[in-house]
């Protein structure tokens, strides 16, 4: 089932490149969600009116609306719980100058009416959707010719130059953002927070002695293809992506450090392997163009011996955690097929730092001990791995 698009409202002109904005993002102040006995309404309350598109997805079933770069005045939890028709809402930015709202459906919907309505009644500017339920094939047929995928470049990202010095090049990349939350903690923080965290400050100790690359340095998301391209393109000497699990049995804690394998280790990294596989679904990207690209996550020949390097440094890794004192899980290195593993020329590997679900860990990754451990046993993980390489 392809992704399709359609637009509601004005269709020219929905996103502003961050460069050209000049006045401050609009202010979103409140969401709210209205069930009625014939539809679900969603509204969000803004400063000003403000363009927007609107398309839907199927498989799971999606509402997408993209707005131009907001500043969400209100809890990054608001609508995360399910009510109506809608199962989950997410918000936050997509690309820069694109925010954007996901809306997880329980059922297909038709989207009856969506409009900007001006300040009345007392209410300022409000953006109010209608939706409505209907039949998989209705919601099918509501779905217009497919959209080419966009592949936006990394706004943020720095651009590859040439080696200065023969430094080794590391690339760390911070988890979800922006319209991808991650996982959600015990004290209702997200996961694409954390990464984020960890990542600047492994970039500070990493710095002096490696040239560096962020995927990302802010809440925004980025596609899981443009993070393995960002180190294919930098030509990275290893990449390092950085997660925070959390499940429901609170009880569990301890890190782990994961390869790519297309047999997973066992079955919890093979579940673990596609959750974090569908951070481009829970974005409101439309997957359909890159099932070739996802099924072939079996490793050739040539991967060989880049996996071998892969497994070389979550080795070293394993061994820095517990020297650090970090909690480790009982066989710590562990493999999957997880798509952001794919560089076919990067040793890659990807860190889950424990379990935010488990408050006691959760409070501990984000103390700032827990951390500088953390952070100091991937630091000595990576020195020790190119010495060893080197020799
Ligand atoms: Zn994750």
């Amino acid at each position: 089932m392809r992704g399709l698009l359609y637009l509601i409202g004005i269709a020219t002109a929905v996103l502003v490149p961050a460069w050209a904005a000049v006045a401050a993002d609009a202010v979103v102040s409140g969401v709210r969600t209205g069930i009625h006995p014939d539809k679900t309404r969603l509204v969000f309350d803004l400063d000003r009116s403000v363009d927007y598109s609107i398309f839907t997805l199927s498989d799971p079933y999606r509402v997408v609306i993209d707005l131009p770069d907001l500043d969400w005045q209100v809890p990054s939890t608001a609508g995360s719980r399910a009510a109506g028709l809608i199962d989950r809402l997410r918000f936050g930015l997509f690309r820069p100058g694109n925010s954007r709202v996901v809306l997880d459906l329980k059922r297909p919907v038709r989207v009856k009416w969506a409009t900007m309505l001006p300040p009345r009644d007392g209410h300022g500017y409000r953006f109010v959707i209608d939706l409505v339920e209907t039949d998989r094939a209705a919601f099918l047929a509501a779905l217009a010719p497919p959209r080419p995928l966009a592949t936006p470049r990394a706004g943020t990202a720095p651009r590859p130059k040439p080696r200065p010095g023969g430094k080794k090049v590391v690339v760390i990349d911070p988890g979800h953002g922006g319209v991808d939350p991650g996982t959600t903690g015990a004290s209702g923080g997200f996961e694409k927070a954390v990464t984020l965290t960890y990542g600047k400050a492994l970039a500070t100790a990493l710095r002096e002695r490696y040239r560096v690359i962020l995927t990302r340095d802010r809440d925004i998301f980025l596609p899981l293809q443009q993070r393995v391209q960002i180190a294919r393109d930098a030509d990275a000497d290893l990449f390092l992506s950085l997660h925070a699990d959390a499940i429901a049995d609170r009880r569990f804690s301890g890190g782990a450090v994961y390869t790519l394998s297309e047999t997973a280790s066992d079955d919890e990294a093979a579940a673990l392997a596609a959750k974090e596989n569908k951070s481009d679904v829970i974005a409101g990207i439309d997957l359909n163009n890159q099932d070739q690209e996802v099924a072939s996550i079996l490793i050739d020949l040539a991967q060989r011996e880049t996996k071998n390097f892969s497994s070389r440094f979550a080795g070293v890794l394993v061994s820095t955690l517990r020297t650090q004192g970090v909690r480790t899980r009982r066989k710590p290195h562990r493999f999957a097929g997880f798509r952001v593993l794919k560089a076919p020329d990067v040793p890659s590997v990807l860190v889950e730092l424990g379990y935010l679900s488990n408050p006691r860990e959760e409070a501990r990754l984000r103390s700032a001990e827990g951390r500088a451990a953390i952070v100091a046993a991937i630091s000595d993980a990576v020195d020790a791995y190119f010495e060893n390489l080197s020799e």
